[in-house]
């Protein structure tokens, strides 16, 4: 082609309705018409020449994939969706080569199937997508519902409220806007329901609000008609959404530029887009719910078992937590070839304690007597139990003897440390305890009686030779 013919070509392309894209593979660059630039928002068009359409986002219609302009000349696209900053659009695409090295696309809306057929295949998939409860993106999903919603109905705006949990407030939580439309969601949130009195009668009762030109509201919506009026309103369609028969929120559009007759196919459209969002509302509702009670269930079980391994008076293990954790440490030492140490303790002359200072003080004592034990056993696996009565239990994993006597002699400092009278006591006029331990190498054959009544033999020991002294089985 000369260049005035060339010229002349582009004039020409410049002047019609459909976006034209030329490819000149010896140069490597690309001219689009003027048609072309507005519809991909190109401003830059010494960028453009090299291939540069990084802001422009296009979907193969087919497949949902992101394509760009350089894939479409290579190809075999017929239909691509258009996702610009306020609005979707679908475009046909026709590719031709001129001679071997310039091919050209055409890009031509299709407003039938952009309103049609585009319209039914994105409510399918945002469906498809809401509809899993996994789907984090719920936000995302919704505001693409309303932006297609919004474009469909040739809307300025839609958003979807919902009830707050007081049922007295409601909140703009999402919203489309068209271009140049005043965004107002930040400005509606917590709006109380009696500010808009008309508008609640209408829904509640049927769940439809729809208002083709606002001036025709009747005198009793003069609230609603003024609050419209704030936001430029002209026309208004919203739907309810509704949890179990009770309207929980709404999702609505607004035509600011121009007034709209609603048809019956929008109606039938927005209700569509309604029941898909309260259906993804609904399940991440549900899922919540499920997810709380599953928490409070953990948490009950988890203070039903502390409760269950707690004694009650002392607030430290008891007999059954005793039993379940010295099986299981036996079996770990065993596993690991390391020693375990068990002692057995029990406060000296305690019936005449409690015969003389009453059971309150008795209570109080043992109480004292607990926490002390508790004080000592820092070790991670040290366990203090009350094995009944005034007699406690404390199990040292992993403690040969020498450590064990170092440990009881500790205790036995400690328990002294609290000088409590009692000057019924044959030993001192303080309370003491006496001590029994037993030290083992366990096996898997080692039984847990055994450790406990060798310990036990120890403690009589330690009464048997006068009292608040520390014995160990031999
Ligand atoms: P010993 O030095 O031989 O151990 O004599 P003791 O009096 O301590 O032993 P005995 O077994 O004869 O008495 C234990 C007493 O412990 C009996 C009871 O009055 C007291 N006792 C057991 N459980 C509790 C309790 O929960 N609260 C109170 N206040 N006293 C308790
Ligand atoms: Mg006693
Ligand atoms: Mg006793």
């Amino acid at each position: 082609m000369s260049h005035d013919s060339d010229k002349t070509i582009w004039q020409v392309f410049n002047l019609i309705n459909l976006a034209v894209i030329v490819y000149d593979d010896k140069n490597q660059n690309y001219t689009l018409n003027q048609h072309a630039k507005t519809l991909l928002k190109i401003e830059d068009e010494s960028a453009v020449k090299k291939g540069a359409f990084s802001n422009v986002v296009l979907r193969d219609f087919s497949n949902d994939e992101v394509v760009n302009i350089e894939q479409l000349f290579s190809s075999n696209i017929t239909t691509v969706l258009l996702d610009s900053e306020s609005t979707l659009q679908l475009l046909n695409i026709d590719h031709s080569i001129i001679d071997g090295s310039i091919s050209m696309l055409t890009l031509e809306q299709d407003r039938t199937l952009t309103e049609q057929y585009n319209f039914d295949h994105i409510i399918s998939k945002i469906s498809t997508k809401l509809i899993d409860i996994q789907n984090d993106n719920i936000d995302q999903q919704i505001n693409f519902a309303l932006k297609a919603i919004g474009t469909v109905l040739k809307a300025d705006r839609s958003y979807l409220f919902e009830f707050n949990t007081d049922n007295e407030t409601i909140t703009n939580t999402h919203e489309w806007v068209n271009t140049g439309i005043i965004a107002c969601k930040d400005r509606l949130q917590n709006v109380p329901k009696v500010e808009l009195p008309y508008f609640f009668e209408v829904m509640n009762e049927n769940h439809l609000f729809q208002v083709n030109d606002i001036e025709l509201l009747p005198t009793k919506a003069d609230a609603e008609k003024a609050e419209f009026k704030e936001q430029s309103i002209q026309s208004v369609l919203c739907i309810g959404l509704r949890f179990d028969e009770e309207l929980v929120g709404f999702i609505g559009c607004d035509c600011v530029k121009t007034k709209r007759n609603w048809s019956k196919i929008d109606l039938i459209r927005i209700k569509l887009v309604g029941e898909i969002i309260n259906n993804a509302l609904k399940n991440i509702n549900y899922k919540k719910k499920l997810q709380l009670t599953q928490q409070q269930l953990i948490n009950a079980n988890t203070k039903l078992n502390k409760l269950a391994n707690t004694d009650a008076l002392t607030d430290i293990a008891n007999r059954r937590f005793f039993d379940s954790t010295l099986n299981s440490e036996i079996k770990r030492c065993a596993r690991h070839n390391q020693p375990i140490s068990l002692i057995m303790c029990d406060i000296d002359f305690f019936k005449r304690y409690n015969d003389n200072y009453g059971h309150q003080k008795g209570d109080d004592t043992l109480k004292q007597v607990a926490r002390a034990l508790k004080s000592v056993c820092k070790r991670e696996g040290d366990i203090v139990a009350r094995y009944g009565g005034e007699e406690f239990t404390i199990i040292l994993p992993a403690s040969n003897k020498e450590q064990c006597q170092k440990f009881t002699v500790l205790i036995q400092q400690k328990i002294k440390a609290l000088n409590i009278p009692h000057e019924f006591s044959s030993v001192t006029p303080h309370i003491t305890m006496s001590f029994g331990y037993f030290t083992t190498y366990p096996n898997a054959n080692t039984n847990m009686q055994t450790i406990i009544k060798n310990a036990d033999i120890a403690l009589y020991k330690a009464k048997k030779a006068g009292r608040d002294q520390i014995c160990s089985f031999e």
